[in-house]
């Protein structure tokens, strides 16, 4: 489920900018200009994270702060708190008040991505046991859509992580390049097979010490095997 944050800024543009830059990072994104708005919003979806500017047009944002941390609904969010260097008293009263980061404008938009995904991550409801897979030295989060191969995140792309997976759900079963073209792709003959190949190489690329577990069955297709270090007598 994507993440929500909520950015509490009266700086348009910086709001903007950091809207597009949470967006691009997958990140579902809210604005509120003023405290007035803030509240609304929140009151209308509860966000999982809250980029905080301490001086707002109505109100100061550590009574924001302040009256989220109280509401019970509202306790647990993480609040990350903006403000101008020579508002440091504020600052330090928001951490007081239950502010879990701060950062002092001018920031920079990059270090304040890394740091909602760090909170983010962090206050990320667990995994349910079913949905992570591991085989040896892959694992992969279907909740999440992520791979890992000895503990390491392997960057994948939607098409690939699909094929990974397909092949993994029937595994020690053969996949024609026909039905992984219906079932991955969900497209039929119109591309060729080879296509599957290509991505085949490039998900075996990615997958690096993990590649063995997808084996070639020659004139077929591939099949994902549980035991990576049998002997591949079929590719
Ligand atoms: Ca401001």
């Amino acid at each position: 489920m994507t993440q929500r944050v909520l950015i509490v800024e009266d700086e348009r543009d910086l709001a903007t900018v950091l809207a597009y830059n949470l967006r691009a990072d997958g990140l579902e994104v809210a604005t509120a200009e003023t405290g007035a708005a803030a509240y609304r919003e929140v009151q209308a979806k509860v966000p999982d994270l809250i980029i905080l500017d301490l001086m707002l047009p109505d109100v100061s944002g550590l009574d924001i702060c302040r009256t989220l941390k109280a509401n019970p609904q509202t306790r647990d969010v993480p609040i990350i708190i903006a403000s101008a260097r020579s508002e440091e008293v504020d600052r330090i009263v928001g951490l007081e008040l239950g502010a879990d980061d701060y950062v002092v404008k001018p920031y920079s938009v990059r270090e304040l991505v890394l740091r909602v995904r760090i909170i983010l991550r962090r206050t990320e409801p667990a995994t349910p046991a079913a949905d992570l897979v591991r085989f040896g030295v892959l694992s992969i989060d279907r909740a999440a859509h992520r791979t890992f191969v000895n503990d390491q995140e392997v960057a994948l792309t939607q098409l690939e992580f699909r094929l990974l997976t397909t092949l993994l759900e029937r595994k020690n079963r053969t996949q024609s390049r026909e039905t992984l073209l219906t079932d991955v792709w969900q497209l039929n003959s119109s591309i060729e097979t080879r296509t599957v190949d290509t991505h085949v190489k490039r998900l075996r690329e990615k997958l690096g010490p993990a590649s063995s577990y997808i084996r070639t069955v020659r004139g077929v297709g591939y099949r994902f095997a549980s035991a990576p270090d049998e002997p591949q007598i079929d590719g």
